[in-house]
């Protein structure tokens, strides 16, 4: 193409997306860049999406009789897991449903859906097309060079996400390759089961839907955690440990999703499905330290290719379609300048650390460090199983007072940790570790 655009997105993801529909809205040039044979084919996640970020872009999308959606979801649980036993926290309303807070999609139904957005804007789709370095001029980025025969892109600006190995980042710099504790790996099935089975076992009607985050002994002494979520006809489950644990203990991810099937509480809820669909794939955890710079001459950096993931929360999608948002929302303002130095395009790396996105990975700052340093056993098996233990025994009606059985679960737990004083230190770090 000899063309030069205002800008060429590479990679049909959510974020990459988010900026190609931003930028067509606001009348710009826009090459989508994606190599899949089509949006979403390849790409894997849990499965939860949030209404607010997807809203922004295309009001009112959940009335859309084609809209991506599986499952509202009324209720999100927390698991702690013992070996068999799990201790439980959950939170169910009704409230979650008018307007909708988040919902479960599937990502090749998804993908596809938000990259038609952006091409009914306007947005050029060149799909089967991987872009494979960046063109420069100077120390300026200026397009890329594609598998194509000839296929050079030129764009004023170009947003790179291409998601978490990201090539394109790497080549310029902003990272070096993730380290094995900045990343973890997360194995998931896709099970298929028929809708009445989905709704008696998790007390749904209609397209109503669950989320279940646990974690504890599912993890194997590695620091993880995993997740089942309810969609229309099938139900998606997984986990996902830190890569350098998993490294350590020579587990194969694959061994890890087969004993998380066999734990009771799940081989029931999952129980007479077929596995459908199997996926590994790698979700940035480096959390705030891991950004890298944001923009620079002629390039902008968006979503997991950022490291932009609250882990914490499962957050990633909506980081993602956010920070593309606001990347078209400085190539916007760049376009009317004609000005496309890292200097005016500053103004996103800006509009991202002063947004809820920082904030957030901000307030999780140490998670990081505190999963770095705290042996993973402690807080994915050791403590886990004293809970679990406490809890049975204090629901147990055995002749024991109430009294002996409290003192029996506070030194459960002050053995888990190796002492008061560990067991103390634990919960400051951990309250430091989310408070940054
Ligand atoms: P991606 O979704 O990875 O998209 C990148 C795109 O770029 C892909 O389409 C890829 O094919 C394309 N691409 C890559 N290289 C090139 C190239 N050279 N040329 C052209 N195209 C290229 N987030 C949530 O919000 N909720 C969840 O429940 C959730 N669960 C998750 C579970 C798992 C198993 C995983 C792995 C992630 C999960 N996440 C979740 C995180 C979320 O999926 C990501 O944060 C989000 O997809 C990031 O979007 P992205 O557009 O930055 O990258």
């Amino acid at each position: 193409m000899n063309e030069t655009f205002d800008a060429v997105v590479v990679g049909a993801g959510p974020a990459g997306s988010a900026a190609a529909l931003r930028m067509a809205q606001a009348g710009l040039k826009v090459v989508l860049l994606e190599r899949g044979e089509f949006p979403g084919a390849k790409n894997v996640f849990g499965g939860v999406l949030y209404r607010k970020q997807i809203e922004d872009l295309v009001p009112e999308f959940w009335k859309e009789k084609n809209a991506p959606i599986e499952r509202s979801i009324v209720e999100q649980r927390m698991w702690m897991m013992g070996k068999e036993s799990c201790v439980t926290f959950s939170h169910r309303n009704e409230a979650f449903k008018e307007p909708m807070n988040c919902f479960t999609g599937l990502r090749v139904k998804f993908d596809q859906w938000l990259a038609g957005k952006a091409v009914e804007a306007g947005a050029i789709p060149v799909y089967e097309t991987a872009a494979t370095e960046l063109i420069r001029q100077g120390d300026r980025v200026v397009g890329v060079r594609t598998d194509r025969d000839e296929g050079d892109i030129y764009a004023n600006v170009v947003v790179i996400a291409d998601g978490v190995n990201s090539l394109l980042g790497k080549s310029l710099g902003a990272h070096q390759g993730w380290k094995p504790d900045e990343v973890s790996l997360v194995v998931k099935e896709t099970i298929a089961l028929p809708r009445e089975k989905i709704e008696d076992r998790f007390s749904l009607e209609g397209d109503e839907g669950v989320t279940v985050e646990f974690m504890g002994e599912t993890s194997l002494g590695m620091a993880g955690m995993g997740f089942l979520y309810t969609n229309k006809e099938s139900i998606s489950l997984g986990i996902g440990v830190m890569v350098n644990d998993l490294t350590k203990k020579q587990i194969k991810p694959h061994e890890l999703l087969d004993s998380v099937k066999q734990h009771p509480v799940i081989r029931k809820l999952i129980k007479g499905g077929e596995m459908r669909e199997y996926a590994a794939h790698l979700i940035p955890e480096g959390g705030y330290d891991s950004v890298p710079a944001l923009s620079g001459n002629g390039w902008c950096l968006a979503g997991d290719s950022a490291q932009l993931v609250n882990f914490v929360h499962r957050e990633g999608t909506n980081l993602a379609m956010k920070s593309g948002e606001m990347a078209a929302d400085a190539i916007i303002e760049a376009t009317k300048k004609g000005d496309f130095s890292a200097q005016t395009l500053r103004s996103y790396n800006d509009a991202i650390r002063s947004s809820f996105i920082m904030k957030d990975l901000k307030k999780y700052r140490g998670m990081h460090k505190l999963l770095k340093d705290t042996d993973p056993s402690l807080m994915f098996d050791k403590l886990p199983r004293a809970l679990n233990e406490a809890a049975f025994n204090m629901f147990s009606v055995d002749g024991v007072s109430k009294a002996d059985k409290q003192k029996h679960a506070i030194r459960l737990m002050k053995e888990a940790a190796g002492g008061t004083l560990n067991l103390v230190k634990l919960g400051i770090r951990g309250w430091r570790a989310t408070n940054g």
